[in-house]
């Protein structure tokens, strides 16, 4: 199979995992083909989108039969790398960070939780979810090159001298959770989940924007 992953709009690859997902399960589930109308009911993405974004995958539907699964299944494995384990660290074992760690990422996805960090002394340690807290004292030493990708759940005042840290020890991509705004070196990716704010969008959109 030849491709070009770096022709894949972003907002595409953006979808792959949940696509991933999806033909994942129809594939363990026996079935051999797939209507763009399926995956859209199932994915909740419009049909024309999925019809454009497969065409970026090489996977032409056909009328009347679809798209092959089998095909797509090793795509999705090969682009997002589903066979090789991602390993990423998280600073940060409070409520969310200890929920995160109880979390089995692998169950939908190729990444697990190798290590985590905090300064409290009753959680440096101690083992969270399996998964070992050390001191923020031993970020440097542990994190070695194969670790990429931090998760941060630390309070936002300390997100920034964090990220700094994280930034020099090779990290390549952060999941913030904190509310702060960070600021990185451009090549380093940074995505920001801030709950509070997606919640409060949500109650914002029903309130003044119903579906029906
Ligand atoms: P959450 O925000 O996840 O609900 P929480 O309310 O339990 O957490 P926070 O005060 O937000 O607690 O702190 C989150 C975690 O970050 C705690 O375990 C805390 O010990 C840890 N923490 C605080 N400062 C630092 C730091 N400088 N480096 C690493 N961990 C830190």
């Amino acid at each position: 199979m030849t491709f070009d992953k770096n022709k894949i709009p972003q907002a595409t690859a953006k979808r792959l995992p949940l696509y991933y997902r999806f033909i994942a399960n129809l594939h363990a589930s026996g079935k051999q083909r797939v209507s763009s109308k399926e995956l859209s009911d199932a994915v909740k993405v419009d049909s024309a989108t999925i019809r454009r974004d497969f065409s970026y995958f090489g996977a032409l539907g056909k009328k009347g039969y679809g798209y092959n699964v089998n095909y797509l299944l090793s795509f999705f494995r090969q682009t997002l790398n589903q066979d090789e384990i991602v390993k990423v660290c998280l600073i940060g074992v409070g409520n969310l960070g200890t929920a995160f760690l109880h979390y089995n990422f692998l169950k939908n996805n190729n990444s697990k939780i190798v290590m985590a960090f905090d300064i409290d002394p009753a959680k440096v340690g101690t083992t969270v979810g399996e998964v070992p807290v050390y001191h923020l004292d031993e970020l440097e030493k542990k994190i070695t090159g194969e670790l990429e990708v931090a998760i941060l759940t630390v309070p936002a005042q300390v997100a920034q001298p964090i990220t700094d840290r994280l930034v020099a020890s090779g990290i390549k991509g952060i999941l913030n959770f904190t509310p702060a705004r960070i600021n990185v070196p451009e090549k380093i990716r940074i995505h920001h989940i801030d709950l509070a704010v997606e919640l409060q969008a949500l109650i914002y959109f029903l309130k003044h924007y119903p579906l029906e």
